[in-house]
C-alpha cells in the first residue's frame, strides 16, 4: 500500500495551555445548519474559514510559533515592511521544523513591502498648525515656510492643485496649494505632530511608482530560496504588477502563488483584471481605509469578496479585525461583528497583523477568531456559491459533487490534485458543512492548499492504479479520525474505461 506521508494531523484534544485548545479532528455531525447548542455537542468542528497570523517580536520565538501552529493557524505571514532577508530564512526554518515536530503544517506568506512614499527625517517632531503652509520637497527646501523632504522625486508631477495629501496613516490632512518641478506647497487641513519617516497616502492619485523596489526584489529572492508558499504584493494597481512578479518568480524557478493586496483606488479601478491575473486577493483595509472614503469600506469589502467568488479566487480580509486585543484579552463587540461579517461574506481567510506581531495576547486572538468562526459558519444558510462562473465540464461536475455531499450530510469530498485547480474550485463553491480532503503528491502544492476555504490537504504518493490511490486515501482519513465507518464520501477521480482515462464522480462508503 505504500507509506502515506499524510502531513496534517489534528487529532489531539488535549488543552494547549490554560483555556487554549488545539484543533480537534474535524467532523460534521449534522446535515442542516447547526444551532450553537449542537455545535457544543460535536466532538470536533470542521472550520472552513482559514486563519492567518503575522509573525513579529511577540510571536517569532520557537515556543510561540509552536503554540500558534498547535492552536490552529493555517498561514503565517512575514511582513517585509519590518523584516530582513536573514530574518525570513531563520523564521521559515523554525516554522518548517516546528511543523514537522507537531505534525501540523502551515503555509508561509511573504508580504512584499512594495513602493511607498515617506517623509524624511526631522530633527524634532513638527507640530503642524491648522491653516499653515507646509512644503514637501524632493531636492532642497524653498524658503518661506516649514517643510520636509520626501523620498519620491515624482511627487510634484503626480499631484495637482487641490489634491489631498495624507500623512501618518491619514492622521494629518493637507491640500496642495501650488507646486513646481521639485516641491509641493500645501495647506494644513487637519493638524498634528509630524515625526520622522512618516507614510504618505495620495488618495485617488495615479502614482508613477514601480511595482517592485530593489529591496522587494532582494526579499523575493531570499523568500524563494527559503521556500515561501505565497507572495503578497502591496499596492497592486494594475494586472501588470502581478505579471511583473510572476515573471520574476518564473525566472527564479518558484511556483509560489501571488496574492494581490488591494489597498488604493487604482487597485479598485482595475479590480476585475487584477483578480483574474492574481492567484488570490487581500482586502488590505489598513491602507484602503485611508485611500477611499472610510464609510464606503464595507461596500468595497463586499464587492471584492463577491468578485473573488465569481472568479473562484481565494480572498483574505485583513487588518484591525482584533485591534483592541493588542492590549486587551477580550475583543470589542464591534470586532466580533466585523469577523462575523467576513465569515458571512464567505471570505476564505481572516488575518491578524499587529495583534500577533506586537500584541500582548496573540494566542487569545487565534482562540477568539476560532470561536467566532465556529459560531457563525454553520448558520450560513445560503446554498452553493451562486455567482461563480464554471467553464470547464470538469468544473461543472464539482458543483454536482458539492451538492451531493451536502445532501448526504456528515460527508466530505475527496479530490486528487496535482495543479490545485480542482481543490481551489471546490473551495470556491462554498459548500457549508462539506470538508474538502485534497490529496496531492506535490509538497509545494500541499502547502498552497492551506489557504482556500474548507480545504484540508494531505501529501501522499499516488499509485499507478487509481483504485489503490482511493483506498489509501480513504484508509488514511479513517485511521486519522477525519471520517468514521459508515459515512459516505464523494470522490472525484480519474478512471480507466476501455483504455481511456475519464473523469468520474463516485459515491463511496467508509468501511
Ligand atoms: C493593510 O494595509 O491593510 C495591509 C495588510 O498592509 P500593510 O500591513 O503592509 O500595511
Amino acid at each position: 500500500m505504500g507509506t502515506i506521508r499524510a502531513l496534517r494531523h489534528r487529532i489531539c484534544s488535549m488543552p494547549l495551555v490554560g483555556q487554549f485548545q488545539v484543533e480537534l479532528p474535524r467532523y460534521w455531525a449534522a446535515k442542516r445548519p447547526l444551532t450553537p447548542l449542537s455545535i457544543k455537542n460535536m466532538r470536533g468542528y470542521y472550520r472552513h474559514t482559514k486563519i492567518i497570523a503575522t509573525v513579529g517580536p511577540a510571536t517569532e520565538s520557537r515556543e510561540r510559533v509552536t503554540q500558534l501552529i498547535k492552536a490552529g493557524l493555517d498561514v503565517m505571514r512575514l511582513n517585509m515592511a519590518h523584516g530582513t532577508g536573514e530574518w525570513v530564512t531563520e523564521q521559515v526554518k523554525t516554522i518548517r521544523e516546528v511543523s514537522v515536530e507537531v505534525q501540523r503544517h502551515v503555509a508561509v506568506m511573504m508580504d512584499v513591502k512594495g513602493p511607498e512614499i515617506r517623509t524624511g527625517t526631522v530633527a524634532a517632531p513638527i507640530d503642524l498648525e491648522l491653516g499653515e503652509t507646509f512644503e514637501f520637497y524632493t531636492k532642497t527646501p524653498r524658503n518661506g515656510c516649514r517643510g520636509v523632504d520626501v523620498n519620491y522625486p515624482g511627487l510634484p508631477q503626480d499631484v495637482h492643485v487641490g489634491t489631498t495629501i495624507l500623512v501618518d496613516s491619514g492622521l494629518i490632512r493637507m491640500e496642495v496649494l501650488e507646486k513646481d518641478e521639485a516641491s509641493v506647497r500645501c495647506k494644513v487641513l487637519t493638524p498634528g505632530r509630524l515625526g520622522s519617516r512618516r507614510h504618505i497616502n495620495l488618495p485617488g492619485v495615479d502614482v508613477n511608482l514601480p511595482s517592485l523596489t530593489e529591496k522587494d526584489e532582494r526579499d523575493i529572492r531570499v523568500g524563494v530560496q527559503a521556500g515561501i508558499d505565497f507572495f503578497a504584493l502591496s499596492f497592486v494597481r494594475r494586472a501588470d504588477d502581478i505579471l511583473v512578479l510572476r515573471a520574476l518568480l518564473d525566472h527564479l524557478g518558484s511556483k509560489a502563488r501571488i496574492i494581490a493586496k488591494i489597498e488604493d483606488q487604482g487597485g479598485l479601478r482595475n479590480l476585475p483584471s487584477i483578480v483574474k491575473a492574481a492567484d488570490a486577493v487581500m482586502v488590505a483595509r489598513g491602507d484602503l481605509g485611508i485611500e477611499i472614503d472610510y464609510h464606503t469600506l464595507p461596500l468595497v469589502q463586499t464587492r471584492i469578496v463577491e468578485l473573488c467568488l465569481t472568479e473562484g479566487k481565494p480572498v483574505i480580509i485583513a487588518t484591525h479585525l482584533l485591534e483592541s486585543m493588542i492590549n486587551a484579552p477580550m475583543p470589542t463587540r464591534a470586532e466580533i461583528s466585523d469577523i462575523s461579517t467576513a465569515v458571512r461574506e464567505r471570505a476564505d481567510a481572516v488575518m491578524l497583523s499587529g495583534e500577533t506581531t506586537t500584541g500582548l495576547y496573540p494566542l487569545e486572538c487565534v482562540e477568539v477568531m476560532k470561536n467566532i468562526v465556529r459560531s457563525i459558519e454553520p448558520t450560513e444558510i445560503r446554498g452553493i456559491n451562486e455567482v461563480i462562473e464554471l467553464k470547464e465540464p470538469k468544473a461543472k461536475m464539482l458543483r454536482s459533487a458539492a451538492i451531493l455531499a451536502q445532501e448526504l450530510g456528515n460527508s466530505g469530498i475527496i479530490v486528487f490534485t496535482r495543479s490545485g485547480f480542482l481543490a481551489y474550485t471546490l473551495a470556491a463553491l462554498r459548500a457549508v458543512g462539506v470538508p474538502i480532503y485534497a490529496f496531492t503528491d506535490d509538497e509545494a502544492l500541499f502547502r498552497q492548499l492551506l489557504l482556500p476555504w474548507g480545504v484540508e490537504p494531505f501529501l501522499m504518493p499516488f499509485s499507478e492504479d487509481p483504485e489503490e490511490t482511493i483506498q489509501k486515501a480513504m484508509a488514511y482519513l479513517k485511521r486519522s479520525q477525519w471520517t468514521v465507518e459508515g459515512s459516505w464520501l464523494v470522490v472525484i477521480t480519474n478512471a480507466l474505461a476501455h483504455d481511456k482515462v475519464i473523469d468520474t464522480l463516485q459515491l463511496r462508503q467508509v468501511e
